[in-house]
């Protein structure tokens, strides 16, 4: 027989978590499954300094167990799993998790993230957390008076270049194409900085460091008759070339913008399905902070409470 639950949450980063400890503790006794990722993308992060509560920072494995073992105490069901299939628009909605179980459930709660894309070299996995990172707004302060690059010509590349222009001393960024794709005022701002270097029609071969990033070897005019190769000098590699939310189990019943974020009602978490609630990441292309999630989190838990009530 099928288990029947009154709040499904799907997914483990901080959106998650605070929704597992409001919905608890309304007594809703929430199942949520971790998803491919116990913890989410701020696993990946090391120190974090700007979550509100902890005036020393925190390692971003720390800041999620305490998230985890805060849940756990008023009861939540943690559980390992990932979720293959879901019918989102049946009445209970039904969730399939790693290709066997199926869990009824009133309502449910996405907050399965957004990934970062990386190049796919395998110097950002040796690199991972020693020199490489895709968030400036995470990381940047890391890098204070040293030289970074960030890679990617669209709108959160030049924001990111801007906001580490204002810590580093220097920032490259590394353009595929010959132009910047970012919005017209971003790229004046980018290119009136005088701390930020542009590198045109250049890739990324690699990055070299002993015990971290010391560098990249780039190439310009890659296939070219003129193909030049090079290196650059740097303390970080800071990837913008865009995020992908994880909604791809979902994107047959949920309405999704162009690039695949869930839409929300603005302002709520609520989705274009009754009773299927969407928080952090997932639906946010705009902040993406641990803080905003955890925020909307909040929100689609409350919302669950009500859902529920007005139907009992
Ligand atoms: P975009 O898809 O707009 O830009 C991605 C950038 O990364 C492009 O320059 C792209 O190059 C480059 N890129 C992609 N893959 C690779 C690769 N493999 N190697 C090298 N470069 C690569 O993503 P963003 O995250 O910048 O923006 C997403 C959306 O969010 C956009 O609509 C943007 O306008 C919006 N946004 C708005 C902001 C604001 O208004 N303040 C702030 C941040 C984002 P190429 O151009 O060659 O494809």
């Amino acid at each position: 027989m099928n288990e029947k639950v009154c709040c499904l949450i799907i997914g483990s980063g901080p959106a998650g978590y605070t929704a597992a400890i409001y919905a608890s503790r309304a007594n809703l006794n929430p199942v949520l499954y971790e998803g491919i990722q116990p913890g989410g993308q701020l696993t990946t992060t090391t120190d974090i300094e700007n979550f509100p509560g902890y005036p020393d920072g925190v390692t971003g494995t720390e800041l999620m167990e305490n998230l985890k073992k805060q849940a756990t105490r008023f009861g939540a069901d943690i559980r390992t799993g990932t979720v293959t299939a879901a019918d989102l628009k049946s009445t209970p909605k039904r969730i399939t998790i790693d290709g066997e179980k199926v869990v009824e459930a009133d309502t449910v709660i996405i907050s399965t993230g957004a990934s970062a894309k990386y190049l796919g070299l395998p110097d950002e996995t040796k690199y991972a957390g020693m020199g490489v990172s895709a968030c400036a707004t995470c990381d940047g302060f890391f890098y204070r008076k040293k030289v970074v690059a960030v890679v990617g010509g669209g709108d959160t590349a030049c924001e990111e270049a801007i906001y580490l222009a204002n810590l580093a001393s220097k920032v490259y960024m590394i353009v595929r194409k010959p132009f910047l794709r970012a919005s017209k005022v971003m790229q004046d701002r980018v290119m009136t900085n005088e701390k930020i270097e542009v590198l045109f029609e250049c890739n990324t071969l690699g990055l070299f460091g002993e015990n971290g990033v010391e560098g990249a070897h780039l190439v310009r005019r890659q296939g070219e008759a003129d193909e030049e190769k090079f290196d650059i000098a740097i303390d970080g590699f800071f990837l913008a070339i865009g995020h992908q939310p994880n909604t791809g189990v979902f994107s047959e019943q949920l309405e999704l913008d162009e690039v695949g974020y869930i839409k929300t009602i603005p302002g709520t978490p609520k989705t274009n399905i009754e009773g299927v609630f969407a928080a952090g990441d997932v639906a946010d292309p705009v902040y993406r902070q641990a803080i905003t999630a955890a925020g909307t989190g909040c929100q689609a838990a409350i919302e669950v409470e009500r859902y529920l009530l007005e139907r009992k």
